[in-house]
C-alpha cells in the first residue's frame, strides 16, 4: 500500500475512479482497472460473488434447462434419437445457463466495483449531518 513514488503524488498521469489514488505513468494502471488497494477489495469480494453464484446460477440452470426440456417434449416425444437429442440439448442449455449467470454475476460486481467511489458513498453523507445535530444538542 502507499504511494510509489514522488511522480505519483506530484506529477500523476492517472487517477483511481474509485478512491481517486493517483500514480505516474510508470505506475499507471490498466485502464478500466482501479489502484491496487481498490483491486485488491475487489479480489477479497471474490468469496462473496461465489456465493452469489452458488446461490443463483442452479436455480436457474434448472429454470432454463426444464423450461426448454418442457417446451421440447411435445416435439420429440416419437422417437428415442429425438429424445437423446432433446436430453442433450436440455443438458447443454442448463449448462450454458449456469455459466451464463456465473459471467452475469461477475460481469454486474465489475461493472458495480468500477462504479463505486469511496468518497460518494451515500451512507457517509447521509450519516455525516445526522451526526452533528446530535454534538450540537
Ligand atoms: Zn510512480
Ligand atoms: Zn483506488
Amino acid at each position: 500500500m502507499g504511494t510509489h513514488c514522488t511522480d505519483c503524488l506530484e506529477s500523476p498521469a492517472i487517477c483511481c475512479g474509485r478512491c481517486s489514488a493517483t500514480r505516474c505513468k510508470a505506475h499507471a494502471f490498466e485502464p478500466g482497472d482501479r489502484c491496487e488497494s481498490c483491486e485488491r477489495d475487489y479480489a477479497d469480494e471474490a468469496p462473496t460473488r461465489r456465493s452469489a453464484k452458488l446461490i443463483f446460477a442452479p436455480p436457474f440452470a434448472v429454470l432454463v434447462g426444464g423450461l426448454l426440456f418442457g417446451l421440447m417434449l411435445p416435439v420429440t416425444a416419437g422417437g428415442a434419437i429425438g429424445a437423446a437429442v432433446m436430453c442433450a440439448l436440455a443438458c447443454a442449455a442448463t449448462i450454458s445457463a449456469g455459466v451464463g449467470a456465473c459471467r452475469l454475476v461477475d460481469r454486474s460486481a465489475r461493472a458495480l466495483f468500477l462504479r463505486q467511489h469511496a468518497t460518494g458513498l451515500p451512507p457517509a453523507r447521509l450519516l455525516a449531518p445526522r451526526t452533528r445535530l446530535r454534538l450540537t444538542r
